[in-house]
């Protein structure tokens, strides 16, 4: 018997050893034919950084910790009188659309971010959601709070944008509140124009500026500052969602500069804490 079991065991071994490798042989050999370029930090730390969005559960858990939160926040908002309509401000990319499957697409190439890419990719409607997102979207608008997307994609994007957004049964995925960049990335005027007519409740993004301008092209130490003073507004009228592959964090480390691969790992490097 033990003989037999141990023959057992082997060929148990042997036969997932064998379905591993070949599950695995397809996505190996594209990584090896197209990463020779890169052995940029950038490129490969954002790989890393997708790994993460794309397949750990507690990026998973963090979504939906996010728009449970944002669920809570919004029951509140709705036992108060307002004067106004009520809705919420919402940013897209890594907001509640996921891009993740682009920014692999590029960095096996060892390329970063390219607008004609980029352009291409959101034309493709291909982007998938951010986990709790439609649902709590849905939410607000069964509260009849209206969605505004406040977003920098622009008016190339639009077409893609809606069509995406339409595919999952986004509400309100319409040309009056899908708000577009014209021209100045600083989402303040726009945010403040749907404020003007709406009790705003909710401001949902992944990046600082999705919330205020207080964080609109400011240096890493500021955005620190300013992230320790309005500490309260998080998780109350702001929701962060969680995105280490890009954002003003990262622009902020490269002072806003445009660098090469080198200078972008040397910045990085710089901002490392040692001991
Ligand atoms: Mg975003």
């Amino acid at each position: 018997m033990p003989f037999k079991s141990l023959n057992m065991k082997k060929a148990i071994f042997f036969l997932f050893s064998t379905a591993l490798l070949l599950a695995c042989t397809p996505s190996q050999k594209s990584v090896s034919n197209t990463t020779t370029s890169s052995s940029n930090l950038v490129i490969n730390g954002k790989l890393f950084a997708v790994a993460y969005m794309q397949r750990s559960a507690e990026y998973h858990a963090l979504c939906l910790q996010a728009y449970n939160i944002a669920t809570l926040r919004l029951n509140e908002a709705l036992q108060n009188a307002s004067s106004k309509p009520r809705a919420v401000i919402t940013d897209i990319d890594e907001t509640l659309l996921d891009n993740s499957a682009d920014e692999v697409h590029h960095d096996l190439q060892g390329k970063g971010f390219d607008p004609k890419e980029w352009t291409k990719w959101t034309g493709m409607a291909a982007a998938d959601t951010i986990p709790g997102a439609l649902t709590f979207f849905k939410y607000a608008a069964s509260k009849n709070v209206e969605v505004f997307y406040i977003t920098n994609r622009d008016e190339k994007d639009k077409e893609g944008t809606l069509k995406n957004l339409k595919k999952f049964d986004f509400p309100y995925a319409d040309e009056a509140h899908l708000v577009l960049k014209q021209g100045v990335s600083s989402k303040e005027a726009r945010r403040q124009k749907v404020m003007e007519k709406y009790d705003v409740v909710l401001l949902l993004g992944d990046n600082l500026s999705d919330f205020s301008s207080l964080w609109d092209s400011k240096t890493v130490g500021q955005r620190l500052e300013n992230v320790q003073h309005q500490s309260s507004e998080f998780g109350s009228r702001f929701i962060i969602l969680p995105n280490p592959v890009y954002g003003d964090w990262e622009n902020a480390l490269y002072q806003y500069k445009r660098l090469t691969p080198p200078q972008q790992d040397s910045a990085i490097k710089s901002w490392l804490k040692n001991y």
